[in-house]
């Protein structure tokens, strides 16, 4: 049992009743009770369920990329208890009746449970405030504009303040557009070799700059999504010298892959921001470790690959290596490609790989998947606590697997982990005293 709120770790009996957690006791000390199930859990981790801040559901819009219900058994499959949904939709969330259609299918979904993310401004136009207390009432835990940074910077002073006041933050996504130019891929060797322009870090950490400045003259709050510069880390290190509650995050694809990757993986392995040198990985890896980063957020963002553009190059992704320098209409199939890679259903196997490296321990990979993600949403899980919600991740750190993205529950394929071999993995989710995946007592195929 392993659970950071309690820096609890040891062998024990977990009793779930009712949906919440009646008592964690040593082993054999709980009286059997006549209608209980009994699990024995030998050599796995039992943690508080995973959470995920940081997915794209792509509902409503986009079902030929994802839909709510593949999403949410997606996430049960990664051990994932609850994610929160990005307000990228097609109509965009930035109105209650958007949320409660959000919430209704995840209720009629089963899974993890999906947590709505509001817009900061209304068609993520970045002109005109949501109404935060409409949307907060609605279901709303969180505020963000994700894949679009709000650039006005009064604007974003007003949203950060209007967040604090219903005791939520706002996400923000770090790029200055007129540095970045949305492109899709480093300022680096990668990009002078495949003759693309690149994205270079400066637009991330100049733009957190800023807005860190802001939040702190109204001492509001603010959450950073998805950081992936080496510079981006000090910033924050330094706001919080000054006072400021900034939590961040980190995607499993920033802290495993470099820019490199591209030159495999083509589209598969574009996204915003874009992955980074080598350097920077090193860099992020020590912010995980020395608790400047507070949580993994996968950043889900499933594709067809009509809109990653495959069909404009001469293999399927990962198969061969991308022609240096790309020819003209490759160049261009490239830059005009979605961004984004899936994510719900690696994430662990890769936080996991941090923690037989040694770059991380169980206990802090459990407060970087489970209690801080849930802090952040203010949800009552993310702890074993007795009293809890009964939303628990089990999982076998020693079963091996291969990331097979042809069996993936998400809708979409584009990863670049394709292939992976690796150790450990969730073989069962709990929601609320329900078993939503059971990889453990069903067999491979899943609940
Ligand atoms: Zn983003």
């Amino acid at each position: 049992m392993i659970d950071p709120a309690t820096r609890h770790d040891a062998i024990a009996d977990l009793w779930i009743a009712d949906g919440r957690i009646r008592a964690i006791a040593p082993p054999h000390t709980i009286p059997a009770q006549p209608q209980a199930i009994e699990l024995a859990l030998d050599g796995c981790w039992v943690t508080p369920g995973l959470c995920d801040p940081h997915v794209h559901l792509r509902d409503p819009g986009f079902p030929e990329k994802e839909t709510i219900p593949d999403g949410l058994m997606a996430a049960a499959s990664g051990g994932f208890v609850a994610v929160a949904a990005m307000a990228n939709t097609a109509p965009v969330n930035d109105h209650p009746a958007v949320t409660s259609y959000m919430l209704k299918r995840a209720r009629e979904a089963g899974g993890a449970k999906l947590v709505p993310v509001s817009a900061v401004t209304k068609g993520l136009r970045g002109l005109e405030l949501v109404d935060f207390e409409a949307m907060a009432r609605a279901g709303a835990r969180m505020f963000s504009d994700d894949g679009a940074p709000v650039d006005d910077p009064e604007l974003l002073g007003r949203a950060l303040r209007k967040a604090h006041l219903l005791g939520f933050r706002v996400a923000l996504h770090e790029e200055d557009r007129a540095l970045s130019q949305g492109r899709g891929i480093n300022a680096g060797q990668i990009a002078a070799r495949l003759g693309l322009e690149g994205y270079p870090t400066v637009a991330e950490s100049a733009r957190l700059a800023r807005d860190l400045e802001i939040a702190l003259r109204w001492n509001a709050p603010v959450h950073i999504a998805h950081i992936s510069a080496k510079e981006s880390l000090d910033i924050i290190r330094g706001a919080r010298e000054c006072g400021l509650e900034v939590t961040c995050e980190v995607s499993p694809h920033h802290f495993t892959l470099d820019e490199s990757a591209v030159i495999q993986w083509g589209t598969y392995a574009k996204m915003s921001p874009p992955l980074r040198s080598r350097e920077d990985v090193a860099k992020i890896l020590e912010g995980l470790a020395d608790g400047t980063i507070d949580m993994i957020a996968t950043d889900h963002a499933p594709h067809d690959d009509m809109s990653k553009e495959v069909h404009h190059f001469p293999h399927p992704p990962g198969v061969a290596p991308l022609p240096q320098p790309l020819l003209e209409h490759q160049a261009q199939a490239f830059e005009r490609a979605a961004n984004g890679v899936v994510g719900l259903e690696t994430a662990l196997g890769l936080a996991l790989e941090l923690v037989h490296r040694g770059v991380i321990s169980p206990m802090r990979m459990v407060e970087l998947m489970a209690l801080n993600p849930a802090r952040l949403l203010g949800l009552e899980s993310g702890t074993l606590r007795p009293g809890a919600p009964a939303d628990v991740t089990v999982i076998d750190p020693e079963r091996t697997w291969q990331a097979q993205p042809w069996r993936f529950r998400s809708r979409s394929r584009n990863t670049p982990f394709s292939g992976c071999v690796f150790k450990g993995k969730a073989v069962l989710t709990i929601v609320e005293g329900q078993i939503v995946y059971d990889e453990l007592t069903v067999g491979e195929k899943g609940a």
